[in-house]
């Protein structure tokens, strides 16, 4: 089955092509050039949607787009839909980064918890439309640790490790995409996209 990965995010591509390499090598999964839609979503669900159904539009193929981000407890789920904007409408990820420690700065780590949200859409030329979540729970670091990965993996710092904590920023490439939000999401994807 051919299906378009709507993202233009060169990190999350490798990420996808990466998780469907372990998952379902069998997908000829193809990049998508065409026009993005503006994310006037009020959710990750929503914008999810928006972004799949634009090239599902566009190329005729079954289509799939993740909208992703981090939610921290202590901020009430934010910066959640605003994750890539945080600091402003450049996209700076180091910026972004930067703002959301400084926000934290006097929070004691009890306080930090945080959890990266995937969710994934699925939407077939035909119309069918599907989205599935996925969830990776962790707290906030205290400072950026790690040159791996992208966005705020240098600051989180995911539960349930074995040994000495890291941050994401320091897991490898093979770690983070065995138990990432967005692998977690594609797990709950896989039945869906069998039924295509
Ligand atoms: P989107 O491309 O509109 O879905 O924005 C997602 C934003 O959330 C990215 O720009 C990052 O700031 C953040 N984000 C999502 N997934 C990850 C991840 O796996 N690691 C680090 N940051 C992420």
């Amino acid at each position: 089955m051919k299906v378009v990965l709507a993202t233009h995010n060169p990190h999350k591509i490798a990420e996808f092509q990466q998780i469907l390499a372990m998952t379902r090598p069998d997908l000829e999964v193809v990049g998508y050039d065409g026009p993005e839609p503006v994310e006037d979503g009020v959710t990750f669900a929503e914008n999810a949607l928006l972004k799949a159904r634009a090239a599902a539009a566009h190329t005729g193929l079954a289509a799939m787009a993740d909208d992703s981000g981090i939610c921290v407890d202590v901020l009430g789920g934010s910066p959640g839909i605003f994750s890539a904007y945080w600091a402003g409408q450049k996209k700076d990820a180091q910026a972004n980064l930067d703002l959301l420690l400084d926000q934290l700065a006097d929070i004691a780590d009890p306080h930090r918890a945080a959890q990266f949200v995937s969710t994934i859409a699925l939407v077939t030329p035909e119309g069918t439309e599907h989205t599935v979540a996925g969830v990776w729970p962790g707290r906030l670091a205290r400072e950026a640790a790690g040159g791996g990965g992208f966005g705020y993996d240098p600051i989180f710092i995911p539960d349930g490790q074995d040994g000495p904590e890291r941050s994401v920023g320091e897991f490898s490439d093979e770690e983070k995409q065995s138990q990432s939000h967005r692998a977690r999401a594609f797990q709950a994807l896989i039945p869906l996209l069998q039924v295509l």
